[in-house]
């Protein structure tokens, strides 16, 4: 694995300092302005070839964006006509809208996983006005968030253009290998902070290109996108176990320094999502009932503020983080629900979490003879709805669609 060549920036201040750091032999990670200072910035990767530049994400268009990316470019020899091709992990607007605007001026190609596509489809239509339904709005409202709910609907046409939501060029798919210059990049489907999310890896040089999969200092949020996800928990976790077993590797993650090991990290994401389930299930043993009495209850970012102290977007994400812990926790034979009248759900610890024990993937006899109980009685009431998501235990994440 290469040894990071200024470990000195590799800290939770620096990172967002402007230009071009060299964390591998041909590799410069680029941090690029957010308008909102929640995340701070968001990682560019630009990989030199000799016909040009392929750039892993592009950053959220803003002229100030594309002025930061324009100074790196220059420090490091290149101009934005340079670049050949964006690899983007995901069509969030922090990581696509630059490299589709860009694609406007630029003889460029814009490469995007195949099941973000309807994502970006789903902006498109927003950015011209349509009206789209956001599955998030009915979420929330089952989870009795309805000021929430009331908040996304007001803002729903909210700053979208549609040069920042064109259609990509390329679609890539899980495992498809990428020529880049001299090396080779293989794209891996991890779904779970989004539905098509992919990571870049280059196996040779030792480096994983993580988006938003795995993050150094904060919890990706999991699922918050317009396009129903099943379970993004569920998904994510999976994900995670993925990557955990590939071959441990530089973490290039999209926000955040450069650090020295995926496993590392990703093990600690995995315990932080443990112990948020238990602690969920603990909630409902304290007698909260709905997914926003659950989020209310819990503490949130690595301070425990309360829920009602966050500001409304990030209400938002831990609801919906709720449920999606809910969501896992349901699959898992933990916990029951059953929706009421007006559309709201209750959630119950189910007999088999009483049960404590859990041998072997399946559970006890209990516990299945429980879980067959439960599919009958309640079947139609739990049928799975996208619960989108997670987020935090560090610091509140605001990666918007
Ligand atoms: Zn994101």
């Amino acid at each position: 694995m290469p040894v990071l060549p200024s470990l000195a920036r590799a800290d939770r201040q620096n990172w967002t300092e402007p230009g071009a750091e060299l964390v591998a032999a041909g590799v410069h990670r680029i941090p690029l302005p957010l308008p909102s200072d929640g995340l701070r910035a968001v990682n560019v990767y630009a990989i030199a070839t000799d016909e040009g530049l392929t750039l892993i994400d592009g950053g959220w268009a803003l002229p100030v964006a594309e002025e930061a990316l324009t100074n790196a470019l220059r420090d490091i020899g290149f101009s934005l006509g340079d670049i050949r091709t964006f690899l983007v992990t995901h069509a969030h607007r922090d990581h696509y809208t630059q490299a589709s605007a860009l694609r406007e001026r630029f003889d460029v190609r814009v490469a995007l996983g195949a099941l973000e596509w309807p994502t970006v489809e789903f902006c498109q239509r927003r950015a011209r006005g349509e009206h789209v339904d956001d599955i998030e709005v009915g979420m929330l409202r089952r989870a009795g968030a309805t000021e929430l709910a009331d908040i996304i609907e007001r803002h729903a046409f909210a700053r979208l253009y549609p040069r920042d939501w064109a259609v990509p060029d390329t679609s890539l798919d899980d495992g498809q290998s990428i020529t880049v210059g001299t090396r080779t990049v293989t794209a891996h489907h991890t779904p779970g902070h989004t539905r098509g999310h992919l990571i870049f890896r280059d196996a040779d040089a030792g480096l994983l290109f993580a988006g938003d999969h795995v993050l150094p200092h904060i919890t990706p949020s999991v699922g918050f996108e317009p396009i129903r996800q099943e379970s993004p928990l569920r998904a994510y976790l999976a994900s995670l176990a993925l990557v955990r077993a590939m071959p441990d590797a530089l973490l290039l993650p999209a926000h955040g320094p450069a650090t020295g090991s995926v496993h590392e990290r990703v093990d600690e994401l995995l315990a932080h999502h443990a112990e948020r389930l238990d602690l969920t299930s603990a909630a409902l043993r304290a007698g909260c009932d709905t997914a926003y009495a659950v989020a209310a209850h819990l503490g949130w970012t690595r301070r425990h503020t309360r829920l009602e102290d966050l500001d409304p977007f990030n209400r938002i994400l831990a609801v919906l983080e709720t449920v999606a812990h809910l969501d896992v926790l349901i699959e898992r034979g933990l916990v029951g629900a059953t929706d009421d009248d007006r559309g709201l759900r209750h959630y119950h610890q189910g007999e088999s979490a009483r049960l404590a024990a859990t041998p072997g993937p399946r559970g006890t006899s209990r516990q299945r003879a429980w879980r067959r109980r439960r599919r009958m009685s309640t079947s139609q009431k739990i049928a799975s709805t996208a619960s989108p998501n997670a987020r935090i235990p560090r610091r509140v994440t605001l990666t918007e669609p």
